[in-house]
């Protein structure tokens, strides 16, 4: 518009002068060494103007003739960049929108158009984990390993997928070197912890732990949570290899930490036993018991005592039941302990107050024992266990990531391997988590919802919990 004013305007100009020209005739001469021109005053201005357009027409020419060809070779390489990044632009919708097909078109069109390897690789890695070529994602995460803006991005990818494979070793090895490079990262740290911890490096994952802390990449709460279950499996393999004293300080930090935690009461309290202190066992059950009573209290209640003989268990359990008497769980402990001493009458009349209380499964599977040990498979027994068929399940300690029930409490499923991942609660109560979900990098921390924790580890298969781990690019 600005253009075609001008153009205008310029036009509008040239045809005022030439009327004025006109307007005013008259010739000019021109008397020089020699030579003589005479000649209209309107030709000599048509004349100059003449020279002048050529002139300028000239010098354009010489312009263009001097910078020809580079010009020319930058017009094309800003026109192959411009393509290039179209491409990767249209790449990443493809990818977006999970069209895997176009997606590895577009990043193969960038890859050759443009000169940025680290936004084609990371493009066709991406493509190539959308078309499910595991080989190719590799490839090109191992390609981005050897530039340094791109080898953290290409240890994620890498990481993600050993977690896929079940290849914790190799993970492991991706992640540690993952927070070397970026110590302040989120990612690496929570998975070090949870990495190390499934491998049964309490040690490693505790200072894991410390530095995803640092890190500010795990909330305070969580961590203490964590560093308490970490303490339980450090004090129970200590234990295990003799070191008392290391593993008597390992459960009560682990109990201080967190006192609801029925591992570490249970664990604080065996070892103060063992180490002859029982009244100071049976504190730590009784505070624990207070808080929740729990069927592995119970348990560690009865055995803190040694007792061997049946009648001496039974009064032993009676305490239990005075710390609260309308509590299902002591009447079932003292029920299971009268059973076992034969007193018929005893156990029934807990057992009965235990069903009164939560008919569940475990006191109707006691209630279906007792008619047994009584009056042998009669009809009685086949009552029991009718009912117990039909018995509302009993908590249990429950992966949250892969749904499996464990016998006792560990700080890594033995199914799964997910570390953290067991709650006291009715099996097929908790939602799943990982089964199918996809999560992304903030799901490396697990929940924070642990309602009861207590015990050591394992290696299962990689599966659902490791997929946690797993965030995609
Ligand atoms: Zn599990």
């Amino acid at each position: 518009m600005t253009r075609s004013l001008w153009f205008f305007l310029k036009v509008g100009l040239l045809v005022a002068l030439a009327v004025w020209l006109v307007q005013r005739p008259g010739t000019v001469t021109i008397d020089w060494q020699g030579w003589l021109i005479e000649m209209r005053v309107a030709v000599l201005a048509a004349l100059l103007l003449g020279i002048a357009m050529l002139a300028a027409l000239g010098y354009r020419l010489w312009l263009a003739l001097r910078s020809g060809p580079g010009a020319f070779g930058r017009r094309r390489r800003a026109n192959r960049r411009d393509k290039g990044y179209r491409a990767l632009t249209q790449g990443m919708v493809a990818v977006a929108a999970g069209d895997a097909e176009a997606a590895r078109r577009y990043a193969r069109q960038a890859e050759g158009l443009l000169n940025e390897p680290p936004l084609t690789l990371l493009l066709s890695a991406q493509a190539a984990q959308l078309q499910g070529d595991d080989q190719a994602a590799r490839k090109y995460f191992q390609a981005m390993l050897k530039r340094r803006e791109t080898e953290f991005l290409g240890l994620r990818g890498l990481l993600t997928q050993a977690l896929k494979r079940g290849d914790r070793v190799e993970a492991l090895e991706h992640a540690r070197r993952a927070q070397q490079l970026q110590p302040k990262a989120e990612w690496p740290a929570v998975a070090l912890v949870e990495l190390e911890a499934a491998s049964g490096h309490w040690i490693e994952a505790e200072a894991a732990l410390d530095r995803a802390q640092r890190a500010k990449a795990i909330p305070a709460d969580l961590a203490r949570h964590r560093r308490a279950v970490l303490l339980v499996e450090e004090s129970r393999q200590d234990a295990a290899e003799g070191r008392l004293e290391e593993a008597l300080q390992g459960a009560q930090k682990a109990h201080d930490l967190n006192p609801a935690s029925v591992a570490a009461a249970v664990q604080l309290a065996m070892l103060r036993a063992r180490t002859g202190n029982v009244k100071a066992a049976g504190k730590v059950l009784e505070q624990a018991w207070r808080a929740g009573p729990h069927p592995d209290l119970a348990r560690a209640w009865g055995a803190v005592a040694g007792l061997d003989d049946p009648l001496a268990l039974v009064k032993r359990q009676e305490e239990l039941l005075r710390l609260g008497p309308d509590c299902a769980e002591a009447h079932l402990a003292l029920g299971e302990a009268a059973l076992k001493a034969r007193l018929w009458g005893v156990s029934r009349m807990h057992l009965e107050k235990a069903r009164a209380l939560a008919p569940t499964a475990r006191v109707h599977r006691l209630l279906a024992d007792l008619a047994q040990a009584e009056q042998g498979d009669g009809p009685a027994y086949r009552d029991a266990l009718a009912r117990l068929a039909t018995a509302a399940p009993d908590p249990a300690w429950v992966c949250r990531s892969c749904g499996s029930t464990a016998l006792g409490w560990s700080a890594v499923c033995r199914h799964c391997g997910g570390f953290d991942t067991l709650d006291w609660t009715v099996p097929g109560a908790l939602p799943r988590l990982g089964a199918g979900s996809d999560d992304g990098p903030t799901a490396l921390v697990s929940p924070t919802t642990h309602p009861r924790s207590a015990d050591p580890h394992a290696s299962g298969p990689p599966t659902a919990a490791d997929q946690r781990l797993a965030p995609l690019l």
